[in-house]
């Protein structure tokens, strides 16, 4: 698995099983703020984040709790290899525990996986040809860093749709962002700042992208060789990530504290 190398400099020191508070709270924020920015779909999407090592044990939200109302202690505590999850009274979307459970139990290093349809990568996702040209910075962040899933199957309810996603993210090398195409879009990264940062870009990349598409005139890109120049630049501004989240951490704080409770 080599996400790290792609986003290995946003990368945090990975919560523990002595600090799920920690984790509790950068996921927590990381809803609040989606919500702000209306990337959240009703009271569905799902994020975790792993809390040990083997990536087993997640934290993830629970069912039918809308993003904005989220608080740290809501968050669940799931186990992967626990096939008695979904016969808890407190069980999570079937959904988000098919597709989570086998990721974190399967990519280690995927630390935090999120799923959103938000609007533009859902968009992108509904395109015949929906490659994220490198038209600008933010797009070029994302060059050869997504893997396209062409294969729409109706809602994922069973543990081969994990297994499936999770294949394609290690058979895909360096990738970052999972693109299922007639749904909407999951990033996985090595902390919650590193995926958090990586969703919001990707959201913003492709709402670039479709903004020139609307234009109806040609895009202006760039050869692979800028595009990927500068999707190594990227990597060195790994602070990005960490101050991103701290700062939408510093906001909430001010103005909705409760998300932390
Ligand atoms: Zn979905």
């Amino acid at each position: 698995m080599t996400i790290g190398t792609a986003v290995s400099a946003a990368s945090t020191t990975p919560p523990t099983a002595a600090d799920h508070r920690a984790a509790r709270t950068d996921l927590s924020a990381a809803f609040r703020w989606f919500a702000r920015l209306d990337m959240h779909e009703s009271v569905a999407n799902h994020l975790s984040v792993s809390v040990s090592d083997d990536g087993s044990q997640f934290l993830i939200n629970p069912r039918g709790r809308h993003f904005a109302r989220i608080v740290a202690s809501d968050l669940l505590l799931l186990d992967a290899n626990d096939s008695n999850t979904l016969e808890r009274d407190d069980a999570p979307d079937p959904t988000a525990w098919f597709l989570h459970a086998r990721l974190h139990a399967r990519i280690p290093a995927a630390r935090c996986v999120m799923h959103l349809h938000s609007k533009y990568a859902t968009a992108l996702a509904c395109l015949a040809d929906p490659t994220l040209y490198p038209i600008d910075m933010n797009t070029m962040r994302f060059f050869g860093r997504v893997a396209l899933d062409p294969d729409f199957a109706g809602m994922a309810l069973s543990d081969g749709e994990g297994d499936r996603v999770a294949d394609l993210m290690i058979g895909g090398g360096n990738k970052t962002v999972f693109l299922m195409a007639n749904h909407g879009v999951l990033v996985i990264g090595p902390s919650v700042a590193a995926a958090f940062d990586e969703m919001y870009h990707f959201e913003r990349a492709a709402q670039t992208l479709l903004t020139c598409y609307a234009t109806g005139k040609p895009l202006r890109i760039v050869s692979d060789a800028i595009a990927a120049l500068t999707e190594r630049q990227w990597r060195d501004y790994g602070q990005l990530a960490i101050d991103h989240l701290d700062n939408v951490k510093a906001i909430l704080d001010a103005q909705e504290p409760e998300y932390r409770r």
